[in-house]
Order: structure tokens, then C-alpha cells, then sequence
């Protein structure tokens, strides 16, 4: 009987009052006066709890002691009721209450109050079950949904590229190494170096940076595809933006120029976060009062200038601004923080901008997102479309607030001659890009592209600070729990 479960989201919209319910989940608070205990049960499908009502002359205080601990599992069979008490519309009067799962408030690590986000990190296996994480993970799920029905309903094909990649050229930063040799006693070759010819496929591979490559493929014949997949980079970097393993969605349209990639990217990007507005307005509401109550303890000058809401509006409302990389330069080398020599990295034209000169551009000078094209080529990839200056290519990067980059694309060079002699400037080992060549030389086609780090998208969306929080189970140096 216990088994027809009914799902707590759906029960708080009901109003079958008097019938007989069947619910299953987590103790989040008991309250209790002598005679009755007021249990706030969570199964998961929503932020919202339901209040169980269990007489303690039925149950005994016994039992009553034994379920009402934070963290314990119950299952409960009871009379859905309008609530008599404020706070929320319907609660169960129960009936039969099972226990599935005690849980020791002494040693129970999730207590009901207030953890910090860096404790919580040290308890991943429990932090979703905290309201803050389900709001998050029910968010991120809902984005995920979004990207797929946004690329499904606009004629791109979920192309699967390869996770573990045998071309070292991708130049997005360093790899991790897959391997099957003893790294203890790697098998030799006559000159000493490790004979990757007995290693599981016959030369050395490595996890992928990026599906673009072979997404580049697959958009030279269906000529609309995106990958939504894991990527890995083992650079060194501890900050709040990078993780060591992260999902990237890349779609490659064939014909596309880079104003074309740039309309998509914008559409896109505020389609999915529409669509998490739309789907997770009570999540969304949880985690602006959640900031509303972080921002009470910080000073006036560090308070964000918009709530969450009113930030994610903000950005479906107002086109993304466009400038080159020369123009933003301009800026930039103007700007008061620069005059002042405010920034950690002095601005020049030719360098790689800095998170800080990204976040002036986007947070003080335009207060909007921001795309910025036309990067000088030496400091991106030998993919990019060369610009007739002979010093640019058609790069682009989408900049956001609290973020800086959160996209970044480019038109691809589709012409050959171009491209390997870029390939070879950049002493970029030919032999292992043959089949990526033989796209330009056999019907190449004018084509487009980007990255979009998803949990860069899921920390905006959510408002949370550091992207270890937007993800189950973060891995970033040094760290590999769970
Ligand atoms: P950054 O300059 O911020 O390190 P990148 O230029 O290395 O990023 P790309 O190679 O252009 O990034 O990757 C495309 C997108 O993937 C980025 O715009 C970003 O959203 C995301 N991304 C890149 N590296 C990481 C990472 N280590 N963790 C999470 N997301 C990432
Ligand atoms: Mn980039």
C-alpha cells in the first residue's frame, strides 16, 4: 500500500482533501507541544515542505522520538486536510508512519541551521538534501532540460563527441592522461621513453578539453549540431569560475558567420534562462531571500545593485552590447581604474584581458552583458577565422556580470591553405589534425561555433558565488572526494 507513493510537489497544489495519501521522505524539522508532533517532511520534488501531523497518543513517545530527527526517513500513510495553522494551505494527518532510516542527531552532520558553504563542501554526499542545494540541482536540471529543447526545437542534432581523445592539439590547456600502463613499471622502448605503442590504444590519449573539433564534423554534414558533455582541463587554477571536470554545451552550425553565432548565443542564452525563470520560480524566490539575508551582513558598497530576479530580467530584456576587442581596449585604457593604476594587470592592445578588465566592462562601464569580437590571433586558438588585418580573428566572447567570460566562440577558418599555414606557424603536430584538415579540402563550408561552460551558467542563474556549489560533486585540485 505504502509503495503508490505521491509526490510532495503535487500534494501542496491538491485539493483532494479527506482522501488518503501516501508520502515518502526526509524529516527536515519536528515541532512538538505534548500531545502532537508537526513534522516538515521533504522528498526532494520541491523546495516547499509538507507539514505531517502525528497525534503522540497514536504513535507513542517512543516513536515520536525516534522519527523526529532531522535527517530521518519516513514514510507515512494519512488524510490529507486543510491546514488549521498559517504557513502553509494543506497538511496529512497521519495515520500509519514507517521508519526507513534513523538518524542521529548527535552525529548527523547536517544540522537544521545556517551551515556555511565551505563546510558544506565537506559534506557533499549530504548537502543535497539542504533547501539551498535542491534549489540549485532542481535549477540545474531544469536548464539542462532547456538547452536541449531549445537546440531540438530550432533543428540542431545532439551530436555525441568522444571523451577520451587521441589528438593533443586542441589547445584549450592541459589534459588529464588515460592510460593502462603501470605507471610504476610503463613497458620501454629501446631509446628509454614509455612505449605508448602497448598502451590500451596504441598511443597516448587523454580526457577532451572540448568537443569542438569533431563537432566541427558533424556541422559539415548535418549542418546544425551541438555536444552537451563532460570536459576536463587539469590546469592548476583555484579560483571561483574553474573546475577540473565541467560540462560544456558547444553548438556548430554550418554557414553560420560570427554575427550569425553571435544572435545565436544571445537567443540561447536567454532562452534557457527564461525558461529556468519561467519552470523554477520557487527555487529562484528561495535563493533571492537566501541573498537578500547575505547581503544584510556586507557593507553598502558591496551590495550587489540588483536582486536575483531583477538581474536575470535585466538580462532577457536588454540586448547583449557588441564592441571589438580593440574598441573594449579603448575603453579600458581609459578608464578611471586604469588612470589610477587599479589594475592588477596593466591593459595594452595584444593582451589576454583579465577577469577584472572583463567585469569593468561588463559591471561599470555598460552594466549589460557583453560581446567582444575581433581578438588579436596570437592569443587565440589556430581554428579562428583569420581577419584581413593580418593581426585579428573573428573570435568572439560573451562577458556577464559577477562572471566575466562565460562563453567564448569564433568563426572557424574554413579555408585550407590558411589554416595549415597558421597550424604550422604554431608548430601545431599536423599529422595528428589529418582528418579535421580533409574537412577543408573536401567541401568545406563557412562555419560557426561556441562553448558555453554550464556551470558558469547554472552560478548565474542560481546567484550562488563559487562554482564548486553548482555542481554535485565538484572536482577541482586536490580534490576528489565523493
Ligand atoms: P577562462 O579564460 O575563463 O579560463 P577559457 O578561455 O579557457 O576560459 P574556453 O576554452 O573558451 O574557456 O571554453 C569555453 C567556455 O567553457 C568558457 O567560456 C567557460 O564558460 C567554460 N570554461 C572554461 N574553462 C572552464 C573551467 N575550468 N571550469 C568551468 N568552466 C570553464
Ligand atoms: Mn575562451
Amino acid at each position: 500500500m505504502l509503495n503508490q507513493r505521491q509526490i510532495i510537489k503535487d500534494l501542496l497544489q491538491s485539493t483532494a482533501f479527506d482522501t488518503e495519501v501516501h508520502v515518502k521522505g526526509w524529516v527536515q524539522t519536528t515541532r512538538m507541544n505534548p500531545y502532537i508532533a508537526f513534522i516538515a517532511l521533504n522528498d526532494g520534488s520541491t523546495i516547499n515542505h509538507l507539514q505531517i501531523v502525528a497525534d503522540i497518543s497514536i504513535f507513542g513517545q517512543e516513536f515520536i522520538d525516534k522519527i523526529k530527527n532531522t535527517g530521518t526517513c519516513i514514510a507515512v500513510t494519512g488524510k490529507l486536510v486543510e491546514s488549521q495553522g498559517a504557513g502553509q494551505r494543506v497538511e496529512v494527518q497521519a495515520t500509519q508512519i514507517e521508519l526507513y532510516g534513523e538518524s542521529d542527531p548527535v552525529s548527523y552532520k547536517l544540522q537544521a541551521k545556517r551551515h556555511s558553504m565551505e563546510f558544506m563542501r565537506e559534506i557533499a554526499h549530504l548537502r543535497p538534501r539542504t533547501r539551498t542545494f535542491g534549489a540549485i540541482l532542481r535549477i540545474r536540471h531544469t536548464l539542462a532540460y532547456a538547452v536541449h529543447k531549445y537546440f531540438n526545437d530550432n533543428g540542431f542534432f545532439y551530436l555525441h563527441t568522444p571523451i577520451i581523445t587521441g589528438s593533443d592539439a586542441e589547445g584549450a590547456g592541459e589534459m588529464f592522461r588515460v592510460t593502462t600502463l603501470d605507471p610504476v613499471n610503463p613497458p620501454l622502448t629501446e631509446d628509454g621513453q614509455v612505449d605508448y605503442k602497448q598502451d590500451f590504444f596504441g598511443k597516448p590519449t587523454n580526457l577532451t578539453v572540448s568537443g569542438q573539433l569533431e563537432g566541427e564534423l558533424g556541422a559539415m554534414a548535418l549542418s546544425k549540431i551541438y555536444t552537451f558533455g563532460p570536459t576536463f582541463r587539469a590546469e592548476n587554477s583555484n579560483t571561483t569560475r574553474h573546475l577540473a571536470e565541467f560540462w560544456m554545451i558547444e553548438p556548430e552550425v554550418a554557414f553560420n558567420d560570427l554575427e550569425d553565432n553571435m544572435n545565436l548565443a544571445e537567443d540561447f542564452v536567454k532562452y534557457v534562462i527564461g525558461y529556468a525563470m519561467e519552470h523554477c520560480g520557487d527555487d529562484l524566490a528561495f535563493l533571492e531571500n537566501r541573498l537578500i539575508e547575505e547581503e544584510k551582513n556586507k557593507k553598502q558598497e558591496e551590495r550587489s545593485p540588483m536582486l536575483l530576479l531583477e538581474k536575470l530580467r535585466f538580462v532577457l530584456d536588454n540586448p547583449f552590447e557588441r564592441l571589438t576587442y580593440t574598441e573594449a581596449v579603448d575603453i579600458l585604457v581609459k578608464s578611471k581604474p586604469a588612470q589610477k593604476g587599479q589594475f592588477k594587470y596593466p591593459v595594452s592592445w595584444g593582451i589576454d584581458l583579465q577577469s577584472e578588465h572583463e567585469r569593468y566592462l561588463v559591471e561599470k562601464h555598460f552594466k549589460k552583458p557583453v560581446i567582444l569580437t575581433n581578438y588579436p590571433k596570437d592569443i587565440k586558438a589556430f581554428y579562428m577565422r583569420q581577419d584581413d588585418d593580418g593581426k585579428t580573428v573573428r573570435a568572439m566572447d560573451v562577458l556577464f556580470p559577477g562572471i566575466g567570460e562565460i562563453i567564448g566562440g569564433s568563426q572557424r577558418e574554413e579555408r585550407y591553405e590558411k589554416l595549415h599555414t597558421r597550424i604550422k606557424e604554431l608548430h601545431i603536430p599536423e599529422e595528428s589534425l589529418w582528418w579535421y584538415m580533409e574537412t577543408r579540402q573536401y567541401g568545406t563550408a563557412p562555419h560557426a561555433g561556441f562553448g558555453l561552460g554550464f556551470e558558469r551558467l547554472v552560478l548565474f542563474v542560481t546567484g550562488m558565488t563559487n562554482i564548486r556549489d553548482v555542481i554535485p560533486f565538484p572536482r577541482t585540485p586536490q580534490n576528489a572526494e565523493f
